[in-house]
C-alpha cells in the first residue's frame, strides 16, 4: 500500500548510473508517473489492474537506454524475449500470438481514458480511496503506510483478526476483500481502489465496513 518516493529512487539511480525499473503494476493510472522526468528505463504494468481488463497481457515501456541494455544482454529465456518483442514491434506485431481479446479490450479502454482525460480517471480512484479511508478513521483499523498509494489501502488489525474480517465481509455482505499472504496474514488485509468500481460499489463497500465495525470486528 506504500507509494514509493520515486524522486528519491530516481536520484539514487541517476547518481550511480543505474537503470531504473519501475514496477507500476498497481500504480499505473492510479498515480502520476512521468517516465522521462524520472529517467525511468523500464515501466511495467498489467492488463488486469487499473486498466480493468482481463488478465493475460503485460505492458512494458522501455527508454532508449533500456532498449540498448536489452540489445547488449544475452537472452536467457525464449518466451520472455525482449529482443524478439522489440524486433517484432517494428512491424507492429508481437513475436507470438498474444491474448488478442485482451489487446482489443486494452485498446478500447485506453481510447476511453484518452477521451475522458487521465486526470479525471486518476481523480476518481483518489476519491474512492479517500471515501473508504475517511469511513475508517473512527475505527481501530490502522493504515499501514504513512504515505499510501491511492491504488490500495493496506490496513492493520490490532485484534489480529484479518481472516475473520474477510470471512464475515464475504458471507455477511457479499464483499470480497483482499487477504494478505505470508507472515502478516492475520495482521493485515487490503482494499483495492482500482478497477471497474462504480460509485455505487464503493458506497456498498463503505456500508459493509461500517457494519463490520458496528458488529465489533474492529
Ligand atoms: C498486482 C501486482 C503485482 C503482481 O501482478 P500479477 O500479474 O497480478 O501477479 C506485482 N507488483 C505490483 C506492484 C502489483 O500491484
Amino acid at each position: 500500500g506504500l507509494l514509493y518516493d520515486m524522486r528519491l529512487l530516481s536520484e539514487f539511480c541517476r547518481e550511480r548510473e543505474m537503470l531504473l525499473i519501475v514496477d507500476a503494476v498497481s500504480a499505473f493510472i492510479a498515480e502520476e508517473i512521468d517516465m522521462a522526468a524520472l529517467g525511468a528505463d523500464v515501466v511495467l504494468t498489467g492488463s488486469q489492474k487499473a486498466l480493468a481488463c482481463h488478465p493475460g497481457i503485460s505492458l512494458m515501456a522501455l527508454s532508449p537506454r533500456g532498449q540498448e541494455r536489452v540489445a547488449e544482454n544475452p537472452e536467457v529465456c525464449s518466451y520472455l524475449s525482449l529482443k524478439e518483442a522489440l524486433r517484432n514491434g517494428e512491424r507492429g506485431q508481437t513475436p507470438w500470438t498474444p491474448a488478442v481479446n485482451t489487446l482489443l479490450e486494452i485498446n478500447a479502454r485506453l481510447r476511453s481514458i484518452e477521451a475522458r482525460g487521465i486526470d479525471a480517471e486518476r481523480a476518481e480512484i483518489a476519491s474512492r480511496a479517500k471515501a473508504v479511508r475517511d469511513a475508517l478513521t473512527s475505527t481501530t483499523l490502522e493504515m499501514v503506510p504513512e504515505n499510501p498509494s491511492n491504488a490500495v489501502t493496506a490496513l492493520r488489525c490490532p485484534a489480529s483478526n484479518a481472516k475473520a474480517i474477510i470471512e464475515r465481509a464475504k458471507t455477511g455482505y457479499g464483499m470480497w476483500l483482499c487477504p494478505n499472504g505470508g507472515a502478516l496474514c492475520d495482521e493485515v488485509f487490503r482494499i483495492g481502489h482500482i478497477g471497474a468500481i462504480t460509485e455505487e460499489d464503493n458506497d456498498r463497500l463503505i456500508d459493509c465496513l461500517t457494519s463490520l465495525s458496528a458488529e465489533g470486528l474492529f
